[in-house]
C-alpha cells in the first residue's frame, strides 16, 4: 500500500508544431547542442562520471573554447542531457546488456525554463542563441494547446526543441486529492480492467477492455522472432530491426493504454470517486519463457502508472492495496479457495461471480477495512445480477492520431 506523496511537482509534456521552418540560427544551435552532448558523453565515459556538475567541470572549458559564443545556459543543459544518456548506459551495462557506445543521433536541444521565454498569448518562443542573437519560434496553437497556455496554475518547465516541433513541459504542484463520494475498484487483467463502482445506493459492475494490447504484443513478438531467424547471419541488422519493432510496439500499446486510463479517470472525476487498484509491485511472472512473454506484466504496470499520474494531476485519490488472495477469496464468507481456474469464482457457501469482478470486490473490501475508502459500506450481493457498464472498448478508440500530447513527459 502506498500513499501519494504530497507537494510534488507534476509535469506534463505538450507537443507544439512550429508555424514555419526552424530559423537557420536555431538549426545551427541544435547542431552545436548535439555536438556538446556527444563531447560531454565522450568526456564522461573517459572520466567515469555522469552527473551534470562533474561533466561541467571536465568538459566545459574545452567546449567553451571551441564554441565561445554559445549561450552558457544551453551548454549546461547539454551536460544535463549527456548525463541522462550516460546514466542509462550505465544501467544497461550493469544489467549486462553491452551495447554500442552511447551517442546522441537525433537533432534536438533542451532549454531550461530560465533559458527561453514563451508568450502565453501569442504562442511565440523567444530563444536566445548567443549574446545579442535571439530567434523567435512561432507555435501552432490549437484549442487543446490553449487549455494549457491559459491555465495560470501551470508554469513552464524545460523546453525540448526538435527540427519541426517543440515539447513544452508544463508543471504544477500536485493538487490535494478530493474527498471521494464514491469508489471504483479495479482488478487489472491482461485484456481488461474489471471492477465495481459503489456510490450512495448505486452499485455497478464496470469494465474497460483492451484486448488489442495482448494482440499487438503477440504479433510483434512473432515478427521479431521471424526477423531474428532471417537475419541470423547479420546480428547488427537483426538487432536494429528488432529495436525498431520494439519502439513501434511500445508506441501503439502506449496509445491504447492512455485511452483506457482517460476513460476510467473521466468516469471517476464525474462521480468524485476514489480509485482502488492492486499493488502490482510484488507480482512475479511465470518462469516458463512462453508464458512469461504472453502474460508480460509491463502493459499492466504501465497502465497503473498512467492512471496514477493522471489522477494525481487531476486530484483524484488513488488507493493501492495488496492483492494477495484477492482472486480466490469469497467476499461473503471469507473462505479462500484453492483453485484459481475458470472464469467464475464459486464458493461452498453458494456465492458465485465472475472471477475478475470478485477479485475487485476483495480489493475494495481490503481498502475499506484499512479505512482507505472513507466510511463507505456496500453489499457484495448487489453485483451478482447487475448489468455491466462498459467504460472503454476497442470500438471507442479514436481513429485519429494522438492529439499532440506525450502524456507523461517526466516522472518525478
Ligand atoms: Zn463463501
Amino acid at each position: 500500500m502506498h500513499a501519494i506523496v504530497k507537494d510534488e511537482m507534476l509535469f506534463k509534456g505538450v507537443i507544439f508544431y512550429l508555424d514555419s521552418d526552424l530559423p537557420l540560427e536555431a538549426r545551427c544551435l541544435l547542431e552545436d547542442f548535439r555536438l556538446a552532448v556527444n563531447n560531454a558523453i565522450r568526456a564522461g565515459l573517459q572520466a567515469r562520471v555522469t552527473s551534470r556538475n562533474a561533466l561541467c567541470k571536465i568538459a566545459y572549458k574545452e567546449f567553451r573554447e571551441q564554441h565561445p559564443r554559445m549561450y552558457a545556459k544551453h551548454l549546461v543543459s547539454a551536460f544535463e542531457v549527456a548525463g541522462g544518456i550516460l546514466k542509462n548506459y550505465r544501467k544497461r551495462v550493469r544489467k549486462g546488456i553491452t551495447g554500442e557506445i552511447p551517442f546522441a543521433r537525433r537533432l534536438m536541444m533542451k532549454a531550461e525554463n530560465q533559458a527561453y521565454k514563451l508568450d502565453r498569448k501569442s504562442g511565440v518562443i523567444d530563444l536566445p542563441i548567443r549574446a545579442g542573437c535571439h530567434v523567435e519560434l512561432k507555435l501552432v496553437v490549437s484549442q487543446y494547446h490553449r487549455k494549457y497556455l491559459d491555465d495560470t496554475c501551470l508554469s513552464f518547465g524545460s523546453l525540448t526543441i526538435l527540427p519541426d516541433r517543440v515539447i513544452v513541459a508544463f508543471r504544477k504542484e500536485a493538487p490535494k486529492p478530493y474527498e471521494p463520494d464514491s469508489v471504483i475498484s479495479l482488478d487489472t487483467n491482461e485484456r481488461s480492467l474489471d471492477g465495481v463502482f459503489v456510490g450512495g445506493d448505486v452499485a455497478k459492475v464496470i469494465k474497460a477492455e483492451f484486448p488489442e494490447v495482448a494482440v499487438i504484443q503477440q504479433r510483434h513478438h512473432d515478427r521479431r522472432r521471424r526477423l531474428q531467424k532471417k537475419k541470423a547471419h547479420d546480428r547488427r541488422t537483426s538487432k536494429s530491426l528488432c529495436r525498431r519493432e520494439g519502439a513501434r510496439e511500445h508506441h501503439r500499446i502506449d496509445y491504447r493504454l492512455h485511452q483506457v486510463a482517460d476513460s476510467v479517470l473521466k468516469f471517476a472525476e464525474e462521480r468524485k470517486s476514489a480509485i482502488v487498484l492492486e499493488d502490482l509491485k510484488g507480482m512475479r511472472t511465470k518462469s516458463s519463457k512462453e508464458l512469461n512473454r504472453r502474460l508480460s506484466i509491463w502493459p499492466r504496470r504501465k497502465l497503473h502508472q498512467i492512471i496514477e499520474y493522471k489522477a494525481q494531476w487531476k486530484g483524484i485519490p488513488v488507493v493501492k492495496v495488496d492483492p494477495r488472495n484477492s482472486s480466490r477469496t469469497c467476499p461473503i464468507c471469507g473462505r479462500i479457495e484453492n483453485s484459481r481456474m475458470g472464469t467464475e469464482f464459486k464458493c461452498e457457501c453458494g456465492w458465485h461471480l465472475d472471477r475478475h469482478i470478485n477479485a475487485s470486490i476483495n480489493l475494495l473490501q481490503t481498502a475499506i477495512s484499512k479505512g482507505m475508502a472513507g466510511g463507505l459500506w456496500f453489499n457484495p450481493g448487489a453485483f451478482q445480477h447487475d448489468v455491466m457498464m462498459i467504460l472503454y472498448e476497442p470500438a471507442m478508440a479514436a481513429r485519429s492520431e494522438p492529439n499532440g500530447t506525450s502524456g507523461i513527459a517526466e516522472m518525478t
